[in-house]
């Protein structure tokens, strides 16, 4: 039987269900649509990272003689053309991870059905598909320690699928041109240093992980928070474009010979993500509307002048302004510091974590729906499973502690590249607190933007007047 495979979330050959079976079945029509009823965001990193990804499939079929179709338009209509046009027996694909991508995989399956040919799914994206993750006693999951101790438990992932030996060719239509869709950065090019930090693809992905598990897994728990150190797999932009699959790093990790607490460790990381999905699945209105419904009344400050340095890093906060600044240069930055740097927004600028999520939505190059949008309610205290309100992290302490020799401000700020340690993450108290540090040290860095004493405390008094009643 001839199939369509629509490549969606799932960028790889390996341990690649729909493909895998697909291909057993007979002749393949490798397709990615992009469909710009789901593409709102401004083009951006994720798009960079995409155009590389898909450049990287294509020539991994191209091995096998076929050619990825890039087609541009709704996906439903794309689908039942070539399904109707290619005498197609099936099309397989991932099911979509968003409430959005789920409305249209009901289009899809309505329209193919009309012509009979059926729309079959299987998920690739998580260890446990969302939708078969069993409820808690009381409904759905609210709180990640019992999800993650009920999953643990019970999770024993099916093997990894080997990539197709061979795939036979469905003759399809030529496509378009990746070059014509416009992603490649224009001159200037501001894509120079993520080319330097990443780069796309399964066969990256696969490289990235062995790496990880041979040379940073044991130490993990330790180093994972330290911002200067490579502590971290880095996997998350793969895993975000599924050119790897979790199940994948699941059975290397395993099988791995570090200690036991460092690979629980990065497995309750991957178990966050597992969670995130599981939210996004019983609460699709989280994208937009905080989870705890209280926050809706939250007075948000426009976000004006404070939102604009924060996004150029220039607020004044050393370990801030150097994770905002490494998103814009590499499209990444490290889990505490998005931490820090989130909470700095919506605690101390006092403006909503939506807006956050929107810019990092459009930096990222790891940017997933479901992640970005539980760890900023996370943040803001406004999810179901949150840091409480009133734990604002102070930035100066923050980074005192996770960059004590300011080796990670130091590479993104280096307006500060030559202040001694103690001064690192207060440069202000440098000319004894008068604001101004000598032209020898910082004179292009600037004074704090907000004090961190008096919006701490507006903060919390707002959050107060938001859960006493009358
Ligand atoms: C405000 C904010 C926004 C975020 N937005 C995103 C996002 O859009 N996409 C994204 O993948 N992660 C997001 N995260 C989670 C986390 O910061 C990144 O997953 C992590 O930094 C990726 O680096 P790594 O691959 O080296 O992680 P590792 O420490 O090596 O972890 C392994 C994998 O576990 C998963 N993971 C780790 N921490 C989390 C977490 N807190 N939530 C969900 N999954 C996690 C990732 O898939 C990661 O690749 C966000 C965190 C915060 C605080």
């Amino acid at each position: 039987m001839r199939s369509i495979v629509w490549f969606r979330h799932n960028l790889r050959l390996s341990d690649n269900p729909p493909l895998y079976h697909a291909s057993r079945e007979g002749p393949v029509l490798p397709v990615y649509i992009w469909d710009p009823s789901l593409d709102t965001l401004p083009d951006g990193a994720r798009k960079w990272w995409l155009a590389g990804s898909l450049r990287a499939l294509n020539g991994q079929l191209e091995t096998h003689g076929l050619t990825l179709v890039l087609l541009r338009g709704p996906s439903e209509e794309i689908l039942f053309r070539l399904a109707r046009d290619l005498q197609i027996g099936a099309v397989h694909a991932a099911p979509g991870r968003t409430p959005e991508e789920r409305r249209l995989d009901l289009k899809v399956s309505r329209i193919l059905s009309g012509a009979g040919v059926p729309f079959l799914t299987e998920s690739t994206d998580y260890l446990i598909a969302p939708e078969f993750v069993p409820e808690g006693r009381s409904g759905p999951w609210k709180v990640f320690t019992p999800f993650w101790r009920f999953c643990r438990s019970r999770l024993s992932p099916d093997s990894p699928l080997p990539a197709p030996a061979k795939i036979a060719k469905v003759p399809g239509p030529r496509g378009e041109r990746l070059e014509d869709w416009g992603w490649d950065p224009p001159v200037p090019d501001w894509a120079q240093t993520m080319r330097r930090t990443w780069r796309p693809g399964e066969a990256a992905a696969l490289e990235r992980l062995e790496l990880f598990v041979a040379e940073t897994l044991a130490g993990y728990g330790r180093r994972r928070d330290f911002p200067a150190e490579d502590g971290t797999s880095k996997l998350s932009p793969h895993l975000a474009q599924g050119e790897i699959s979790p199940r994948q790093i699941w059975r290397k990790v395993t099988e791995s010979k570090a200690l036991e607490k460092d690979r629980e460790k990065f497995l309750e990381e991957l178990g966050w993500r597992e969670f995130a999905a599981h939210l996004l699945r019983h609460n699709p209105e989280m994208l937009e509307s905080p989870l705890r419904k209280i926050f809706l009344n939250y007075p948000w400050k426009a976000e004006g002048r404070g939102f604009e340095l924060w996004k150029r890093g220039m607020t004044g906060f050393p370990l801030v302004d150097a994770g905002m600044r490494e998103l814009r240069l590499t499209g990444g930055m490290p889990n505490r510091v998005r931490m820090v740097a989130a909470s700095f927004l919506v605690k101390n600028l006092g403006i909503s974590w939506r807006s956050g999520a929107a810019w990092f939505a459009e930096n990222l190059v790891d940017y997933d729906p479901a992640s970005n949008a539980a760890s900023w309610q996370w943040v803001a205290g406004c999810g179901t499973d949150s840091a409480p309100f009133f734990r604002i992290f102070n930035p100066v302490l923050q980074g005192e502690r996770y960059d004590p020799r300011g080796e990670y401000v130091r590479k993104f700020v280096p307006e500060l590249a030559r202040i001694p340690d103690r001064y690192l993450h207060r440069p202000w108290m440098i000319s004894g607190g008068s604001g101004n540090c000598p032209g020898d040290f910082s004179s292009s860095y600037p004074d704090p933007f907000v004090d961190l004493k008096t919006s701490r405390i507006a903060a919390l008094q707002a959050f107060r007047r938001l859960s006493t009643p009358g």
